[in-house]
């Protein structure tokens, strides 16, 4: 595309390449023919804050990523400090964080590639600007990383308060990490997307598709491919299970959606009641009693009341 931009111009540019693909698709819709609902919200709609319309791409302010990364290294540090959680346990709940954001990456993609929802309130435009995505695929490499991921800052203020509630404002430490953990995967997983439309991808990036750590060229090209019903999951690992998922309630628009909305609210907390099986299960009388630091510590409450017990192996 000759001539590479960046900042606030690589965005007016993409804008303009909307403006002229949907000026395209005027002109070949004959009478009598629908015109397709990505090119209809463009022309008659304008963004308003609740239903879709143009503008398509829009800069981010940078502050607020900033203050998102900082915050959820900082809370990590500081809850697995206080609950003195051992190593091992971190590093088997940064791999689940990893795989479980992958697959909500899925979901979250089977529900915003849905041209149904572009006419709903909210998440119309996060499905709009998806679906854009399949008509301009370079858009996520043309412009800036940080208004790549400054994509997703706006959907994290409602899920973080609904996950503060559940984690009980931060007495469920466990709960606590994970979400600080999804924030972060969220990012990589926007950055493992972009890599896979980035023809100048570094070497790193490279290693790691090839290994398997993010999608690779080939199945995320797959998804690019009409009906765009393959791959939907943006890191990759939990393609085969959503498929699986995919073929069974593939176009249950409410049913996806419900899903969607379920998983953003309570993911963090079913992964922490896991892990926290897992160290019971897994962990001696001793082990167990050093790191929760006695019977009064911050019990999670939701844990303790669906499971009944009075000891929480992840409280502190
Ligand atoms: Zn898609
Ligand atoms: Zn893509």
């Amino acid at each position: 595309m000759g001539k590479r931009f960046s900042g606030e111009e690589a965005i007016r540019q993409l804008n303009l390449r909307v403006e002229k693909k949907t000026q395209q698709a005027v002109d070949l819709c004959k009478e009598g023919e629908e015109l397709d609902v990505t090119y209809k919200r463009v022309l008659d709609y304008k963004f308003d804050g609740v239903w879709a319309g143009r503008p398509i791409y829009v800069s981010r302010p940078r502050f607020p990523t900033y203050l998102i990364i900082a915050g959820a290294i900082l809370v990590i540090i500081y809850q697995a400090n206080e609950m003195n959680l051992p190593l091992p346990y971190f590093a088997v709940a940064a791999a689940m964080s990893y795989l479980n954001y992958d697959f909500f990456s899925g979901i979250l993609h089977v529900a915003l590639d849905d041209p149904r929802n572009i006419k709903l309130p909210l998440i119309g435009q996060a499905a709009l600007e998806f679906q854009w995505h399949h008509a301009i695929p370079t858009d996520i490499v043309d412009k800036d990383f940080m208004d790549v991921i400054g994509d997703l800052n706006i959907a994290v203020f409602p899920i973080l308060a609904a996950n503060m509630i559940v984690m009980d404002y931060g007495r469920n430490r466990m709960m606590a990490i994970f979400m600080a953990m999804k924030l972060l995967m969220a990012y990589f997983g926007q950055f493992s997307h972009r890599e896979a439309h980035n023809i100048r991808a570094g070497k790193f990036s490279q290693f790691l598709q090839k290994a398997g750590f993010m999608i690779s060229v080939k199945d995320h090209k797959a998804h690019h491919q009409p009906p765009h019903e393959d791959d939907f999951c943006l890191i990759g690992v939990c393609n085969h299970a959503l498929q699986v998922m995919f073929k069974l309630a593939g176009h249950f628009q409410y049913a996806w959606l419900a899903t969607f909305v379920l998983y953003c609210i309570f993911d963090n907390y079913i992964l922490s009641t896991i892990l926290n099986h897992l160290a019971v299960s897994v962990g001696s009388e001793d082990s167990v009693e050093t790191w929760h630091g006695g019977a009064d510590s911050g019990l999670p409450y939701l844990y303790g009341s669906v499971a009944g017990m009075s000891n929480n192996t992840f409280a502190a």
